[in-house]
């Protein structure tokens, strides 16, 4: 398991900690652990907005196309 801290990108306050568990990345925002996140950082005010990158749908994307070289 792996953890990054996520931070606003306008004052770098820490909102929480990315966590990836069994290839699924999660986003622990201390009482609650979301896979998406639309908030405002609570010392800036910026727009905050996290979604789960979306691993499973990149793989598939980049073996279609190797398919597809193969095939050329
Ligand atoms: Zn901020």
């Amino acid at each position: 398991m792996t953890e990054e801290i996520v931070t606003c990108p306008g004052c770098g306050n820490e909102i929480g900690r990315e966590y990836v568990i069994d290839g699924v990345v999660f986003l622990d925002c201390g009482g609650v652990i979301v896979h998406r996140l639309e908030a405002n950082c609570k010392q800036c005010g910026r727009d905050i907005f996290w979604v789960v990158p979306d691993v499973r749908l990149e793989r598939l994307i980049k073996k279609v196309l190797e398919n597809r070289e193969k095939r050329d």
